[in-house]
């Protein structure tokens, strides 16, 4: 029997649904027209291709621009476990909103186009399995699913690669990140995830938003403790633009 909350969620996405059927078809990041062509694509593929990419010369670990041989400001302190993250767009305002409706609106399908835009990400292009970040058990709750399960089964969809969720999770609640220092982050984070069964497998790690990158280096050091040969990660898209 699902939680009034997951109902509810049900409902929500049910009804945007129900709206986006009945209105012609606009994009929901500009409200242009969506060219039949484009089928029932959330997203146009005007904005898509206005969202910005991650390109290089990048840190190889994290992913993040690299100058020259300065040492990466990121990832100088990351314990082992994470080999390589990399993302698809910067974190401007038109893929904000797209992470924001994912989240936040219920608009799960615009799930669809990030995807799209992280296919070729170079942790995809080997033999792994992905791994959607799992949220908290009151947090997926309260949402109705995880958004990271959504990119993930997308991902999956159109790269053939298989989805192995059950092999991670999350053991201890924890709090929002958005305040916290970098340092903060990571003691939030420590213990906070559970994993078994991962000995041997190449695994890449799908989230929305890279911003420090304290959960997934978290998850890997979980993956990495059950035996999991390689854990990289992939992100639809990137918050810190580097100054300077
Ligand atoms: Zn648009
Ligand atoms: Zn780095």
């Amino acid at each position: 029997m699902p939680r009034f909350a997951e109902r509810l969620a049900g409902w929500r996405e049910s009804l945007a649904e129900l709206e986006r059927w009945l209105l012609p078809a606009a994009c929901l990041l500009c409200d242009a027209p969506v060219a039949g062509r484009e089928g029932d694509a959330l997203v146009c593929s005007l904005c898509r291709a206005r969202w910005r990419p991650v390109v290089g010369p990048l840190c190889h670990r994290c992913g993040q621009p690299a100058f020259g041989d300065l040492e990466c400001r990121i990832c100088a302190a990351w314990p082992p476990g994470l080999t390589s993250v990399r993302s698809a767009v910067w974190l401007e305002p038109s893929a904000r909103r797209a992470v924001h409706f994912l989240k936040y609106e219920g608009w799960w399908r615009v799930a669809e186009a990030m995807a799209e835009a992280m296919r070729t990400l170079e942790p995809l292009t080997g033999q792994v399995s992905l791994i959607p970040v799992p949220l908290g058990a009151r947090r997926a709750r309260d949402r109705g699913y995880n958004q990271s399960e959504r990119i993930g089964a997308e991902l999956g969809r159109r790269t053939g690669l298989p989805i192995r969720r059950e092999l991670l999770r999350r053991v201890r609640e924890t709090r929002t990140q958005t305040a916290l220092t970098p340092e903060a982050r990571q003691a939030n984070l420590t213990g906070a995830f559970g994993c078994h069964g991962a000995a041997g497998m190449a695994l890449v790690l799908v989230d929305d938003v890279f911003t420090t990158g304290a959960t997934l280096v978290a998850a890997a050091a979980a993956l990495t403790a059950a035996g999991a040969a390689r854990v990289e990660a992939v992100t639809f898209a990137r918050a810190m633009e580097p100054v300077g």
